[in-house]
């Protein structure tokens, strides 16, 4: 008879057999698993044969979020981490590496342009920031000398500016780059940029593929050799996503359609009708006839998320009013979510620009980005109304003559 301890770890780890398959996946919570024997540990762990060994390698739940991933993006493969941040370094340093060039838009996420910057720039890696809804930069900057990796957002932020992923997809190959997109304003069932020629699209999955603000994840999908290549990357910098995250991800992404139809709604309805308001000076949603990239848009879209964004004429003062007014929003500075959230890109996301440098990247004053959540209609239709007399009556008079 073996002691206590001995009997109680045995009898712990003992999981049932199921003959049934279970409706959802299930929390594969293990770091990891027993082979047969030790040559099936040794090619399970060298990978000449299919399994698990150990969950920063690989972990049932998380592979069933890839393989979701893939299906969705229309990709070959995928691979999942920890966070969105985790996603785009592993895509960038599979493709590049000390002594390469990347040429990006200049107007990617915040910690995207400071990993370019402060963290690859470091490791030797030179980036070129380019205007990407102009053509000749970009193809000026890729002539420039050999680029590794074109880079680019499908939605910027907070400008709302479409990328037209056939014409820079066309560009990178044709400079011999590899084109790699950030789809995370959009999400896969708006768009996928795969379909339009890019090499590897990258997701932020804490936003609209998790969709609840409750757990972070990224993703990259892409043809089968290169998420080999991410994927060895992945394993030896460890920013593995956990099996409970994982399924929080899977329990998201089985209504990413349906919700992203009711964030595109409400998120149209509210932009069409702020268009129509005093003190508005201009709005920014994909659906608007009045988006610059309206054309763009009904090629490559289908619908459109909750993202928008519009300037008030008053300025900080009148867009700071605006959010302290709000009832419905929380103060916070995310996006993708069940919950509406807006956020004033001049004092938050871009405080590090003064009013020249912002007005050059097409952020005026009095910008504000919104993220509509599933909230009813009506009840952001009344808040945003109150918000805007809080914002008019916040605007410093002018000047009499
Ligand atoms: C949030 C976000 C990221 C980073 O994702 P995390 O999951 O927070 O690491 C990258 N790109 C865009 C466009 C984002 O909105």
């Amino acid at each position: 008879m073996t002691g206590f301890s001995t009997r109680a770890i045995r009898a712990s780890a003992r999981a049932p057999r199921v003959d049934q398959d279970p409706t959802s996946v299930p929390i594969y919570q293990t770091a990891t698993f027993a082979s047969e024997d030790a040559d099936e540990l040794d090619a399970v762990l060298l990978g000449s044969q299919p399994g698990y060994a150990y969950s920063r390698l690989d972990n049932p739940t998380t592979t069933a979020l890839a393989d979701a991933i893939a299906e969705l993006e229309g990709a070959e493969a995928a691979h999942i981490f920890g966070s969105g941040m985790a996603a785009i370094h592993a895509a960038l340093v599979a493709l590049a590496g000390a002594g390469d060039r990347i040429v990006a838009s200049n107007a990617v996420y915040g910690s995207t342009q400071s990993l370019l910057v402060n963290v690859l720039g470091r490791l030797g890696i030179r980036t070129d920031f380019v205007d990407a809804t102009d053509r000749d930069a970009i193809a000026a900057a890729l002539a420039d000398g050999p680029a590794r990796i074109l880079y680019a957002e499908t939605l910027s932020n907070p400008t709302m500016i479409v990328a037209d992923h056939g014409a820079l997809a066309g560009l990178a190959h044709t400079y011999g780059a590899a084109y790699i997109v950030d789809n995370t304003f959009a999400s896969p069932y708006v768009c996928r940029p795969l379909e339009h020629g890019a090499d590897l699209v990258v997701e932020s999955a804490t936003k609209y593929i998790g969709g609840h603000s409750d757990v972070l994840a990224g993703t990259v999908a892409g043809r089968a050799e290169l998420i080999a290549e991410v994927r060895r990357v992945q394993i030896d910098t460890g920013a593995a996503l956990a099996p409970l995250a994982a399924f929080l991800v899977l329990r998201g992404l089985a209504t990413l359609g349906v919700r992203l139809d009711r964030h595109a709604a409400t998120s149209a309805a509210l932009a069409g009708w702020l268009e129509r308001q005093d003190g508005v000076r201009q709005v920014r949603h994909p659906l608007l006839p009045s988006h610059p990239g309206s054309d763009i848009v009904a090629r490559q879209f289908h619908g459109a998320s909750g993202m928008f964004a519009f300037e008030l004429d008053g300025g900080r003062t009148a867009a700071r009013a605006f959010i302290d007014a709000l009832q419905i929003p929380a103060r916070t500075a995310s996006l993708g979510s069940i919950h509406t959230m807006v956020v004033h890109p001049p004092s938050t996301t871009h405080r590090q620009l003064d009013d020249t440098a912002l007005a050059a990247a097409g952020i005026g004053p009095g910008l504000l980005r919104c993220s509509i959540g599933l909230e009813d209609t009506d009840d952001l239709l009344a808040d945003f109304a109150a918000g805007l007399e809080a914002a008019r009556g916040a605007t410093p008079a002018p000047a009499s003559a």
